[in-house]
């Protein structure tokens, strides 16, 4: 038996809290479990990190809100179903 896996979908709405450190232990377990089984989430995630680590050190106190509504819209468009 397969154990429950997160789909790509869900990995992407999660992935900006993991990568600030939001997500309680378990979820983001689950989350770099995926990223490192799926190369195109983790290919993505990859992209994201350095992009937010980039901005931050010009803006540290940055709102990325912005940002993340564009990555919404990628991600939408990149990965529909
Ligand atoms: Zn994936």
């Amino acid at each position: 038996m397969h154990e429950q896996r997160l789909r790509c979908r869900q990995v992407r709405r999660a992935l900006q809290s993991y990568l600030d450190g939001e997500l309680e232990h378990a979820p983001a377990e689950g989350v770099a479990a995926h990223l490192a089984d799926c190369p195109r989430c983790g290919i993505d995630a990859a992209t994201l990190r350095e992009v937010i680590a980039r901005i931050r050190a010009r803006r540290p106190d940055i709102d990325l809100s912005a940002l993340r509504r564009t990555v919404d819209a990628l991600d939408d468009l990149l990965h529909d179903g």
